[in-house]
């Protein structure tokens, strides 16, 4: 790993003014920054409110090219692309860029161990797993990164470990990210158009191991891609297909689906790297709109899948299912979603479909259609009997009826509360 040295931060530019963008100029200022330009192509973005604001310049509508060319340090934020032009403006006057992800870890000491998570699928599970773990074994835990509050607000708080889930973007420029062990848990094709291609995909992915030693822990499916990726990264390759999830204590576990039982076995080994090691798993609570059960009433159990926006994640979460149900499928279609793969997964259960999408699937998979999500409560609530789930795992983005997936998850929590 190169190490580099923190550099006078007598003006750095950040670029990007979003959650990370605002929390990269907080550490900045913290470090004694005497000016920070905040800068957004978004003429409306949110300006820096925090301590130091008076040292903030806001630039935004354009990127004005002196900011990028006379500053100390260019600080990017994960929506831009490492490729765009101003990145590149930067760097040919010499100007060092680093993601907001390595700004941050430049200022975490050794003793603040960090434990990262990438992956297509999971990694907000396995974090929030991991966290727990490592929280209930009585240490002071970070848990953000990607979802949830960025590395940089995590700098000078004192945690004694940081469970930080990460994305292929923020992996673009790692800067000076080492980790003490990290995790990249799957690869299915995603974001291609930032990356190119699954091989691009997978070089982003695989750079979460570039600030290893060669000891620390470096997981990671049997993957093609990913394998030709990592070949020379540094760390100890463990296949994460072979992770025991036949331990004793994750039988314990109460969240729904084999695989969080997989995602918990994954959050123990990171866990185990910093010397936790849980007797048991039974508090451990999953993500609000993952497989989330809503409600139990009338012996009918209500699940919020509202989070599997694709055909990948609802075949995940219909699978979940262990015994008779109805599921709820439809929203907003992504154009060439295969529906017929989740054929076997629903396996004859009774199925709805609604929204926008819902003709198609309907066409596809059979079931009773309907226009709207509450019509697919209240026939559901109709077609299942005591002793069943009732799970919505849409396969479709939420966009034809709800801001997002967390709306239309919370949309259908209370309708069925509502149910008589
Ligand atoms: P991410 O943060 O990577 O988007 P989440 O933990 O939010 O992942 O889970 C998103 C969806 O991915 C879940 O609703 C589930 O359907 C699916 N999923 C979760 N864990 C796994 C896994 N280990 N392998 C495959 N799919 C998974």
């Amino acid at each position: 790993m190169a190490v580099t040295a923190k550099p006078r931060l007598s003006k750095v530019t950040v670029l990007g003014a979003g959650r990370s963008g605002q929390a990269a100029a907080g550490l900045a200022l913290a470090r004694g920054a005497h000016e920070v330009v905040l800068t957004d192509l978004n003429t409306e973005a949110q300006r820096y409110q925090g301590p130091g604001a008076d040292r903030v310049r806001h630039v935004f509508g354009v990127h004005d090219e002196s900011d990028l060319t006379h500053t100390n340090l260019v600080v990017l934020s994960p929506g831009i692309p490492a490729r765009a032009a101003p990145v590149k403006t930067a760097q040919a006057a010499g100007v060092e860029v680093v993601g907001e992800l390595g700004f941050a870890a430049r200022y975490l000491p050794k003793t603040q161990p960090i434990l990262a998570i990438t992956g297509t699928n999971g990694k907000s599970t396995v974090t929030h797993f991991l966290s727990q773990i490592l929280a209930s074994a009585g240490l002071k835990t970070f848990s953000g990164g990607n979802l949830g509050t960025p590395l940089s607000a995590a700098v000078g708080k004192g945690f004694q470990v940081l469970a930080v889930e990460v994305s292929s973007y923020q992996l673009e420029l790692p800067g000076d990210f080492s980790p003490l062990a990290a995790v990249i848990l799957n690869l299915s094709p995603d974001h291609l158009a930032r990356h190119g291609d699954m091989a691009g995909y997978a070089r982003a992915k695989a750079r979460i191991f570039d600030g290893l030693r060669p000891e620390s822990l470096a997981g990671m499916p049997h993957q093609e891609d990913l394998k030709v990726a990592a070949k020379d990264k540094p760390g100890r390759r463990v296949w994460l297909d072979d992770v025991d999830v036949d331990q004793p204590v994750l039988d314990s576990l109460c969240v729904l689906g084999a695989h969080n039982r997989w995602n918990a076995a994954v959050a123990m080994l990171l866990a185990a790297q910093v010397g936790v090691v849980p007797q048991d798993l039974s508090a451990l609570q999953g993500l609000p709109h993952r497989l989330e059960p809503v409600l139990s009433r009338d012996q009918r159990i209500w699940i919020n899948d509202s989070k599997a926006t694709n055909v990948e994640a609802a075949q995940v979460g219909i699978s979940a299912l262990e015994g008779p149900g109805v599921v709820l499928l439809g929203g907003q279609g992504k154009g060439g979603a295969d529906y017929g793969m989740l054929k076997s997964a629903i396996s004859g259960r009774p199925l709805i479909c609604f929204g926008q999408a819902g003709p198609e699937i309907h066409a596809v998979l059979g079931g009773e259609l309907v226009a709207t999500m509450e019509q697919a409560v209240a026939r559901a609530q109709q077609l299942s009997v005591p002793g069943e789930s009732v799970l919505l795992s849409p396969a479709c983005s939420s966009f034809d009826a709800f801001d997002n997936f967390e709306q239309r998850g919370q949309i259908f929590a209370r309708l069925v509360q509502e149910l008589s």
